[in-house]
């Protein structure tokens, strides 16, 4: 259950509203990585997740990202406080806040675009769902950044400080949440994948380009461990296409399979 508490979670001052900065501001309020989205992902997730201690975290910050979006809502609204009174000037500056919303804030993000459950990430497993996290958190914490360059306010910065920091603390506590999972970085869903073509890296890009720029793949740090196919396109005969499946990780009793049938390319 949810309680409110009259009380913002981090006290909000402003010194000269800045409408156009207010506007900004609903980026965190209604876009797509902002405190609502954060708070409905989480919360989401918490309700579908059986695991009591990923359960407790989802929740936990799922219910302090509502907290923020009270938080930067306020903020905008204090911002925005110009657009109110109903001003032939406002309405020009923004016909949506001004006369829509009657210079409040409303769940739209910075160009007014409606906020939209297509933004969650929601996935029914813990590990996906904890790894969609650390990258939103990570998104988060840049569009504060962003944000906090482009105010002279120190009202504004100081509380923009607080939430930017909060989402480091909530970054870090999904990765720990993930860790505590305890399965291989690619260990992800049921089956396993096939073995040989699963450390084939195809190189795509080939050739010199106009500018110089060469095909980097064989020397990249990040290619460590994977054979590589060059021009798979031209090759195809280099690609494991056969190597045989890798066992389901788990036993798949033959009543839960006997209704699957193969999957036809459309194409065809
Ligand atoms: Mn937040
Ligand atoms: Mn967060």
């Amino acid at each position: 259950m949810y309680h409110h508490i009259k009380k913002l979670m981090y006290t909000v001052r402003v010194g000269t509203p800045d409408p156009v900065y207010g506007k900004m501001l609903l980026e965190q309020f209604g876009g797509q990585n902002g405190e609502l989205a954060a708070a409905m992902q989480y919360t989401v997730q918490g309700i579908n997740t059986t695991n009591p201690s990923i359960k407790d975290l989802l929740m936990d910050i799922g219910t302090e990202e509502l907290s923020h979006l009270e938080v930067v809502g306020t903020l905008a609204m204090m911002h925005l406080k110009p657009m109110k009174g109903g001003s032939r000037a406002a309405a020009e500056a923004d016909p949506l806040l001004a006369i829509t919303g009657g210079g409040g804030v409303n769940l739209v993000d910075s160009a007014g675009s409606a906020w939209t459950a297509n933004y969650l990430k929601v996935t029914g497993e813990p590990d996906i769902d904890l790894r969609n996290n650390i990258a939103a958190e990570a998104r988060a914490k840049v569009t504060y950044d962003r944000l906090m360059r482009l105010t002279d306010d120190p009202g504004t910065i100081d509380a923009l400080q607080f939430l930017m920091t909060r989402e480091i603390t909530h970054m870090r506590a999904f990765m720990q949440g993930l860790e505590s999972l305890d399965k291989a970085p690619l260990d992800v869903g049921f089956y396993a994948p096939t073995p040989g073509l699963v450390d084939q890296f195809f190189n795509d890009s080939t050739g010199e380009g106009e500018n110089g720029a060469k095909d980097e793949t064989a020397d990249a740090p990040w290619i460590k461990g994977f054979e590589v196919v060059n021009n798979p396109g031209f090759n195809p005969d280099h690609m494991k296409l056969d190597g045989v499946p890798g066992s389901a990780k788990q036993d798949i009793s033959t009543s839960s399979r006997k209704h699957i049938e193969p999957v036809e390319n459309a194409a065809e």
